[in-house]
């Protein structure tokens, strides 16, 4: 495998950034990649496509990572403006597609002999990190923002990491962290984690092209949420793979979506520009894809640009009525930042972007069974003796 830079083509033997500025992604040759024998599955997860990964993914809870249900939503259909699949990522043992990366990632500081990972994140990625590491002989530390409130670290807390609150800027600590020496820093672009979430694309497309869902060969499009940029450059890299490998024709358009609060990739590309600018971030309920400085932005700008697809925004209110309808008319419980996804599609479709009959997969990125519950419930008591009447009114409305 070779450290290629997206934009320019050189290559590097270590680090995450070419000289130009671009970040570097893992180049492997898929010429000769076809699809793995038996069924795909939880049993196999992300080691599936270990001929397109730099290392095997260690045994334990990494194997638990990946195989995620892809799911056929009739139910969404009308909702979205088009046929819905949605590829279930709350499966994933800590509830998000991060632990993808992190097998990959943890695996390669462990086959590699270091005693230390890191990442700097408060949320999905550094809980997916601490679990990965916890799996392992090796120590985690986790960066997180000097004014975190203390009672949001508690889900990364029970696997045990090292936390340290560290004050200054936030948006540079991702850049510096990678050079602190003694711990692999395992950020949200790094190659070894963007090769392992690139496995979100290729279990779509082996679920499309083992007839799993039905009469189409390929998604027409496959909706991502976009945050730093990694996932997004992920899905790119393995739909190119796929397509070296003679296993995809064309590729399935990528749309990404963001919250209006904080779009920066939207912002660029609404205006034609090439590279994503730094902006500020204002408060919205998907606060973990808020990212006002993604580092793999202009990447993920260039992956929805080169399949045909765009990157979109969409207001917190689109957000919410898009995880209610994921609830009430599909029984799916995400976090806003998934959320965003279905409203994205909802969008497209209203501006003639997806068709009615376009097969699309909207990425459910995280679980929103860690968020407070946003509906209330304030059931009326009805005394025992009087259930059976109370119950009939109800089923003969
Ligand atoms: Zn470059």
């Amino acid at each position: 495998m070779t450290l290629t830079c997206y934009r320019c083509g050189r290559t590097a033997n270590e680090g995450a950034r070419c000289d130009c500025g671009g970040p570097l992604w893992l180049d492997v040759d898929a010429t000769d990649f076809s699809w793995p024998d038996g069924a795909p599955g939880p049993t196999t997860g992300v080691r599936r496509y270990a001929d397109l990964l730099p290392v095997e993914p260690l045994p334990g809870v990494a194997a638990a990572a990946g195989g995620t249900p892809l799911v056929r939503v009739p139910r969404l259909d009308e909702f979205a403006g088009c046929r819905c699949w949605l590829k279930d990522e709350s499966e994933n043992p800590t509830g998000s597609f991060k632990d993808r990366g992190s097998a990959v990632g943890v695996a390669a500081a462990v086959r590699a002999g270091d005693d230390w990972v890191g990442t700097v994140s408060h949320g999905n990625m550094a809980t997916s990190v601490a679990a990965h590491a916890a799996g392992t002989d090796a120590d985690c530390l986790v960066l997180v923002p000097d004014d975190i409130p203390p009672e949001r670290l508690g889900y990364v807390a029970q696997y045990d990491p090292e936390i340290v609150r560290v004050a200054g800027d936030y948006g540079r600590l991702y850049y510096d962290s990678l050079d602190l020496p003694g711990v692999r820093f395992l950020n949200s672009d790094t190659p070894h984690r963007v090769a392992g979430q690139k496995t979100t694309a290729l279990e779509i497309c082996e679920a499309f092209a083992r007839d799993l869902s039905g009469e189409d060969e390929a998604p027409d499009a496959v909706v991502l949420p976009v945050s730093s940029g990694g996932h997004a450059s992920a899905a790119w890299k393995g739909l190119r793979e796929l397509r070296a490998a003679g296993l995809l024709d064309e590729l399935p358009r990528l749309y990404l979506v963001q919250a209006a609060a904080c779009d920066p990739i939207a912002a660029a590309y609404r205006v034609g520009d090439d590279e994503v600018e730094t902006t500020t971030a204002k408060e919205t309920v998907a606060y973990s894809i808020a990212n006002p400085d993604p580092p793999s932005g202009t990447r993920a700008l260039a992956a929805a640009r080169a399949t045909g697809g765009a990157v979109v925004s969409v207001s917190d209110d689109e957000i919410l009525a898009a995880k209610r309808a994921l609830a009430r008319r599909a029984g799916f419980c995400v976090e806003p930042a998934s959320a965003t996804t279905l409203a994205g599609v909802r969008q497209l479709s209203a501006a003639g972007e997806l068709a009615a009959d376009d097969a699309v997969v909207a990425v459910a990125t995280g679980t929103g069974f860690r968020e407070s519950p946003t509906a209330t419930a304030r059931p009326e008591t009805v005394e025992l003796a009087d259930l059976d009447g109370h119950v009939r009114s109800l089923v003969d409305g």
